[in-house]
């Protein structure tokens, strides 16, 4: 059995809370189904440790992270914790750990679970996978636009053929993984840009056609390219014919940030941000300190972060026993939400944050 540790940032707001019932989650289903040993070093990178130390990031924890087998990270930020520019602080953490590691995949699956209410009218099923390019792109702007005089300001987006190449062998990577999309599996890869209107965007394009034809099974899954505009619109209205959608930085935040409306809110978003040698993994909302402290947050998107990073361990190192705890903690999660009897309120239900960790034990337990 494998010993796996994990750099555990609870950080701000409702983030403690759901680790917490994350870590619960993964302890009991290590405990019940053996597979790895999870040894777990706490890191308080955080806004509440830049309030109180005027960091939010040391070199040391920094370093903890980069030497951990994988990132698990509940939500950082607070909105008084700002630079005296204005920037939140949660930068310091997210922005370095992302850039310094090279966390350049995005990775958010959208994915639509019996017996969660969601506004999409039918009852298709949903199942996709976002690849957001994380370190180039519009945001790669951040901290160098400029502001003339407050009369006019510009940011650059930077596009380059590596980060674009390796971003969509990302997802072709997650196409071979997968069963296609829901209803007919078939393997499709969609690239979403604004190629009609920036020359930037339609080199996105050329480069993403470049990699999928040099691929070995290029020719085996249908590609696709939409323009952001029409993205949002098969969101709402066809998310079934997705599988995996390929985006640039700024593109893939705001798709991702749809796609989780569209099945049920933020709380059922989980995340990863993944290199090649380091991954980090959180739910995709920010730390809500509107609802930080009451035991009401849905801890879905962080457990479901936790089984994400099972099975990023278990591609990356080869192991099938953590890919089966991994399968063991996302099946307790859909059963649990299938019964539809311990929802958060977030989801319409009056459960706790607890009473939804418990609910997910006892569904790993009655199925050891
Ligand atoms: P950030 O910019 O840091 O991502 P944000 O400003 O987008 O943060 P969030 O912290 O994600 O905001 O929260 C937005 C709203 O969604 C909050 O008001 C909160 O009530 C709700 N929310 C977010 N996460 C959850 C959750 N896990 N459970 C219940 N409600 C949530």
């Amino acid at each position: 059995m494998t010993t796996y540790t994990i750099a555990l940032l609870p950080g701000d707001g409702i983030g403690p809370e759901i680790t917490q019932t994350a870590v619960g989650v993964l302890t009991e289903a290590t405990r019940l189904y053996g597979g790895a040993d999870l040894v777990y070093t706490e890191i308080p990178a955080s806004a509440t440790h830049w309030l109180q130390h005027g960091v939010a990031m040391t070199d040391e924890h920094f370093a903890a992270c980069a030497d951990a087998d994988a990132m698990l990270m509940g939500a950082i930020g607070l909105p008084q914790a700002r630079h005296p520019d204005g920037r939140e602080v949660n930068g310091d953490v997210i922005f370095r750990l992302r850039f310094d590691l090279d966390l350049y995949a995005g990775v958010r699956p959208i994915r639509r679970f019996p017996g969660v209410p969601c506004p999409l009218a039918d009852d298709k099923p949903v199942d996709y996978v976002i690849v957001r390019e994380n370190v180039e792109g519009l945001y790669a702007s951040r901290g160098g636009g400029t502001n003339v005089r407050g009369e006019v300001a510009t940011d650059t987006i930077v596009i380059t053929e590596r980060g674009t190449r390796r971003i969509t062998e990302a997802g072709l990577r997650l196409t071979r993984r997968r069963h296609g999309r829901p209803g007919d599996g078939r393997r499709v890869l969609t690239c979403v840009d604004k190629a009609n209107v920036l020359s930037s965007y339609a080199f996105f394009r050329e480069i993403f056609d470049q990699t999928v034809d040099a691929a070995p099974d290029g020719a085996d899954l249908s590609t696709e390219h939409l323009y952001i505009d029409a993205m949002c619109a098969m969101q709402v209205l066809h998310p079934d014919r997705f599988d995996v959608v390929v985006a640039e930085n700024m593109f893939g935040d705001i798709t991702s940030d749809l796609g989780a409306a569209t099945v049920g809110g933020l709380g059922m978003a989980p995340s990863g941000d993944i290199g090649d040698s380091h991954g980090l993994f959180q739910p995709s909302h920010g730390s809500a300190p509107d609802i930080a402290g009451q035991n009401i947050a849905n801890p879905v998107a962080m457990i479901l972060s936790g089984a994400m990073m099972l099975d990023w361990l278990a591609d990356t190192r080869n192991d099938p026993a953590v890919g089966k705890l991994a399968e063991a903690v996302d099946g307790a999660v859909a059963r649990v939400l299938a019964r539809g009897d311990v929802l958060t309120p977030d989801l319409g239900g009056s459960a706790s944050t607890t009473d939804v960790g418990a609910a997910v034990i006892r569904e790993l337990s009655n199925n050891a």
